[in-house]
């Protein structure tokens, strides 16, 4: 991978990041606002299940930001775009789709073909 692709992928992630913070920030702003706005039990019920997905979804943006954040810091020390498990250089459409990628295509394969196995 050359500089420039590097520093594109370094500017794909930051913005990522900085998209999901900001998200995340504007969920519990508006969960806090309708634990307020809400007197009647059967809408607070309702709420409660709203809040859960909330809660499960941010859940999964925190992940989602911490592997960003791996990902900046694979790049920062220069480890980032190499698969983990050979070596090899992932794939650079492969990135592009999916720039948290670890794992080459093969690896991956193999990974997915070895856990459906149930090994
Ligand atoms: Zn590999």
């Amino acid at each position: 991978m050359n500089r420039a692709q590097r520093e594109r992928f370094m500017k794909i992630l930051t913005s990522w990041r900085q998209e999901l913070l900001n998200e995340s920030s504007r969920t519990v702003h508006s969960l806090q606002d309708e634990t307020i706005n809400h007197p009647d039990p059967t809408d607070r019920a309702s709420q409660e299940t709203e809040m859960s997905i909330e809660l499960r979804n941010r859940d999964r943006e925190r992940r989602l930001i911490r592997k960003i954040e791996e990902s900046i810091a694979r790049l920062e020390i220069g480890s980032y775009g190499f698969c983990i498990s050979c070596g090899v250089p992932i794939n650079i459409e492969r990135l592009e789709a999916r720039p948290t990628a670890t794992l080459c295509l093969d690896c991956k394969e193999w990974d997915e073909r070895r856990e459906r196995r149930g090994v």
